[in-house]
């Protein structure tokens, strides 16, 4: 049997570091060769190979409406044109800030960006400039794109200053991001009340995806929100993945916590690269050219990219669908619930909303140091059957599977049929 994609990734190996361009793609975990995929439509992907699949990756997050949506494609299309880029202001720019102004409660204004790193960057750099000072709080698990200032983990506990976990960020720099435990506000307070007058920002994923679905405990983001009033430093919500995902104005609107800025990622760019951040009025007329802080982008707005965007925002504002993601998403709970106790395995499943991880640790996950318990072999075993069985999960224990509009009952069936066999062949290899 030929298998172009052993093939193609050999090829690429010798020209892109790794053989892919970003590296969680290289199936590392699973030890095989990643599927290089050719096509995808609605809830499914297809690889060089012919096979098909149940994708629960979705472009990681942004395609709500699944692949290749007709809205979507025709929005790119009659975009296209009339011309690719201009670096000049555009009418499809400002519909997009408006749009996203009226959806996202805490935004008053909004600069677009490339992606959620670029976005995740500049909104720091902006908290920074507003507050004048230095230090930001991130949480230990959570990830806000690969700028410097947030490739660190916590070293050893929470009050223990930053130490870059990527050779090539400087120790100066990772020392100024504090490392707090995720719903713990005693490790956020414990940080605050070291380094008085220090904290420009708290940085968090206000429901974490990344490091597999963990969400915010009763009274986390309230209480984040307080501590930040209290100590004059802004509040940071991440809602790269979150954003429009967890309801139409976000998890902010969900929680019911409002943050003085969001990150926004891929949702905004439908599937092309597309970012933003925004927030308050007063802290967004800052940036350049109406205040001192300065980030640019060439390509920022960039008329495919809004348009793409616009009609999956659009799509959203038409069909409601958050209703219909929690009906299927919690099919896909249950049946993997079901099936779990069938079998007498103790594995936790973290489910908010349309974003899921079935951790292969007991009993239960809620913070960074809960994820180090995960069998990772026997997930690895788990996902390299559940693709054997055609159904495509994000390769790797700390990431989320996305539901999207687009999966079906039919699909979700097959899924838990596929589970059930990898379940079995997971735990008895
Ligand atoms: N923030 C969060 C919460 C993310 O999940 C990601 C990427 N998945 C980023 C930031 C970085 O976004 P990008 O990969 O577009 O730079």
């Amino acid at each position: 049997m030929t298998n172009r994609s052993e093939e193609l990734f050999h090829r690429a190996q010798q020209k892109i570091p790794g053989g892919v361009n970003s590296p969680v793609r290289a199936f590392r975990g699973l030890g095989i060769t990643p599927p290089f995929i050719t096509s995808g439509s609605g809830s499914h992907i297809r690889d060089v190979d012919g096979r098909d699949y149940i994708d629960y990756v979705g472009s990681w997050g942004p395609l709500i409406f699944g692949h290749a949506h007709p809205k979507v494609l025709e929005a790119i299309r009659r975009t296209l044109e009339h011309g690719t880029s201009f670096g000049a202001p555009t009418e499809l720019e400002l519909q997009m800030a408006e749009r996203i102004c009226d959806m996202v409660p805490s935004v008053d204004m909004v600069r677009m960006v490339n992606s959620g790193t670029e976005a995740a960057m500049s909104a720091v750099r902006l908290a920074r400039g507003v507050t004048g000072r230095d230090a930001i709080v991130k949480f230990a698990g959570c990830y806000h794109g690969h700028a410097d200032s947030f490739l660190i983990r916590a070293g050893s506990g929470a009050l223990t200053l930053g130490v870059p976990d990527s050779p090539g960020v400087p120790h100066k720099l990772a020392a100024d991001t504090l490392i707090a435990d995720y719903n713990d506000l005693e490790s956020v307070a414990a940080l605050f009340a070291t380094h008085p007058q220090r904290i420009a920002a708290a940085i968090v994923e206000p429901v974490a995806g990344n490091m597999g679905v963990v969400p915010p405990a009763p009274g986390f983001l309230q209480g984040l929100r307080r501590i930040c009033d209290e100590h004059g430093s802004l509040l940071i919500f991440d809602e790269v993945i979150t954003g429009f995902r967890l309801g139409r104005g976000g998890a902010q609107e969900r929680f019911g916590v409002l943050p003085d800025l969001t990150v926004l990622g891929k949702i905004v760019g439908g599937g092309l690269p597309a970012a933003a951040y925004g927030g308050r009025r007063d802290v967004m007329e800052q940036l350049a050219p109406s205040g001192p802080i300065y980030q640019a982008g060439t390509l920022s707005g960039n008329p495919l990219a809004m348009s793409a965007g616009m009609a999956q925002l659009d799509l959203l504002e038409q069909d409601k669908p958050w209703d219909r993601l929690e009906g299927t998403s919690s099919r896909l709970e249950s049946g993997f619930r079901e099936i779990i106790n069938a079998m007498g395995l103790r594995l936790a499943v973290n489910r908010v909303g349309s974003m899921m991880t079935v951790f292969f640790a007991d009993p239960e996950v809620k913070n960074y140091s809960d994820t180090a318990r995960a069998q990772t072999q026997r997930h690895a075993a788990f996902c390299r059957e559940m693709l054997q069985r055609g159904v495509y999960l994000a390769p790797s224990q700390f990431e989320a599977l996305f539901i999207s509009v687009a999966h079906s009952e039919q699909d979700v069936e097959r899924t838990l049929e596929a589970a059930q066999a990898s379940l079995a062949k997971a735990f008895t290899s």
